[in-house]
């Protein structure tokens, strides 16, 4: 059995969900059962619904509502040039009701003026509630018998609503009672990503980018013999196909460089997706919806060693570095203890931490309680906080094999001014923070010196 995710521009129109209707078909014929689909909304769906909610809840009632006009064409017209029977006809009753609501919820929202993390959950979670119905009846009428799974009913997790954890052992139960029986029937589920609900049943997402997990969720809750992410690249390049204009294409990664590079901010991948693949080993790989004779990236356990040092460049954006002095206690025992629990009591995560004889440098993604941090902190240390920083990393298992390469790094980046390095114990990257408007110069130097 496989898994196969389909990302948002794998699912955008009509046109891309007649080549996922065929991808799905190819598999099938393969392996004689399956596959199993988790689905994206289509593309620009999820911020589409994440702005209304945000209209609503500044009272821009009209405005959300109108926003909302075009979305439900664009569900309504795909239906009917995919399903144009009866079945459409039901499905197209589906999407004007979630539509409906959704207009109700944001007259609610413009009178209470908040937005609650839940109320995020509930709107943005629609998006994939309808790509998903829609994308089984549209095998159903190509016929491929499809069978439709609320995804709320099997993805079970926690209650931090817009970054929802998976409950596994809880979710692995309901998956087997409900997906298998239908692949054993000789049936395609589909699923909706990135959203699940809590025991209690209230709706919840993942996480921005959470289809990935949720397709890696299903492929170990299920054992899947592999889970392969479709979306518009060929798979995992050596640098952001944004920033670099001739990125190659890397054609094996292991586990541990993919979470590096997912985790660094390698968009194509989610940073939970690689978890649960690596509990239960099954191979992740990433391929190309538009191009699907392409080989894309296979992930997995361990690579086969080639030349390379460097496996790929990932970078992150919109970070703030937060700088912490003190001349007092520093290096007093308990000092960075202090220091994370402030981190930890507004749960804020931080991704890169250097330290030198009186300050500790670190950087933050989460802005929302940077403002609370920082007051935590002056509390025991002068705090200084810069904003529009961003991150590059160069990730391979090779690198600790082979000393030069931080000299190369450094060397090739020698005019660009470097706020933050980088190099922790597994020595499977290094890690350099500088101001965001040096990134694509940097980013591009480092390409040009490993992989060009
Ligand atoms: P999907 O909607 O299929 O989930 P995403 O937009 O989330 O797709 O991820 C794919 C995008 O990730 C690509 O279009 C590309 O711009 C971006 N990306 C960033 N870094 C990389 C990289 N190293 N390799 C491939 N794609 C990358
Ligand atoms: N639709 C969600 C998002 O845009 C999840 C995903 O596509 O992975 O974040
Ligand atoms: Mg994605």
């Amino acid at each position: 059995m496989i898994v196969q995710k389909f990302g948002g521009t794998s699912v955008a129109d009509p046109e891309a969900i007649r080549r996922l209707i065929e991808i799905a078909r190819a598999a099938r014929a393969r392996d004689g059962r399956g596959p199993v689909l988790v689905v994206s909304a289509m593309s620009g769906v999820t911020d589409a619904l994440l702005t209304v909610a945000a209209r609503a809840g500044a009272a821009h009632v009209d405005d959300a509502i109108l926003r909302l006009g075009p979305l439900r064409e664009r569900h309504l017209a795909a239906i009917s040039a995919l399903a144009g029977n009866a079945k459409g006809n039901e499905v197209a009753a589906y999407t004007n009701a979630q539509f409906d609501e959704l207009e109700a919820i944001a007259r609610a929202l413009g009178v209470l003026r908040e937005v609650s993390p839940r109320t995020l959950d509930a709107v943005a979670s629609i998006g994939e509630l309808l790509s998903s119905r829609l994308i089984a009846i549209a095998l159903e009428e190509a016929g491929v018998p499809a069978a439709w799974i609320d995804a709320r009913r099997a993805i079970v997790t926690d209650d931090d609503h817009t970054r929802a954890a998976p409950l596994m052992r809880e979710t692995t139960t309901v998956l087997r009672a409900l997906v298998t029986p239908l692949v054993e029937e000789g049936r395609v589920p589909v699923l909706g990503g990135f959203i699940g609900a809590t025991r209690d049943g209230i709706t919840t997402t993942l996480g921005r980018g959470g289809s990935d997990y949720s397709g890696a969720i299903v492929g170990a809750g299920i054992d899947a013999r592999e889970i392969q992410i479709w979306t518009d690249v060929d798979g995992m390049l050596t640098a952001d196909p944004r920033i670099v204009s001739n990125p190659r294409l890397v054609p094996q990664l292991s586990f541990a460089e993919a979470s590096g590079l997912a985790y660094f901010g390698a968009e194509v991948l989610h940073p939970s997706t690689i978890l649960p693949a690596v509990e239960r080993s099954i191979p992740v790989r990433i391929l190309n919806s538009r191009r699907p004779d392409g080989s894309g990236t296979l992930i997995m356990a361990q690579r086969s060693e080639n030349g390379t040092p460097v496996t790929a460049l990932a970078c992150k954006r919109d970070l703030t570095v937060v700088d912490i002095t003190s001349s007092r206690m520093f290096m007093a025992y308990g000092f960075l203890r202090r220091l994370f629990e402030v981190f930890e009591r507004f749960r804020t995560a931080v991704d890169v931490v250097t330290t030198s004889e009186v300050s500790v440098s670190v950087t933050v993604d989460d802005r929302r309680h940077l403002d609370a941090i920082t007051e935590a902190l002056s509390e025991f240390a002068d705090v200084s906080v810069e904003a529009e920083m961003a991150l590059l990393c160069a990730v391979g298992d090779r690198l600790r094999a082979d000393a030069s390469v931080a000299a190369r790094v450094l060397r090739v980046l020698e005019e660009v001014p470097l706020r933050m390095v980088s190099q922790a114990a597994a020595r499977r990257n290094i890690t350099v923070v500088l101001r965001q408007s040096d990134l694509a110069t940097a980013m591009k130097r480092l390409h040009e010196e490993f992989f060009e």
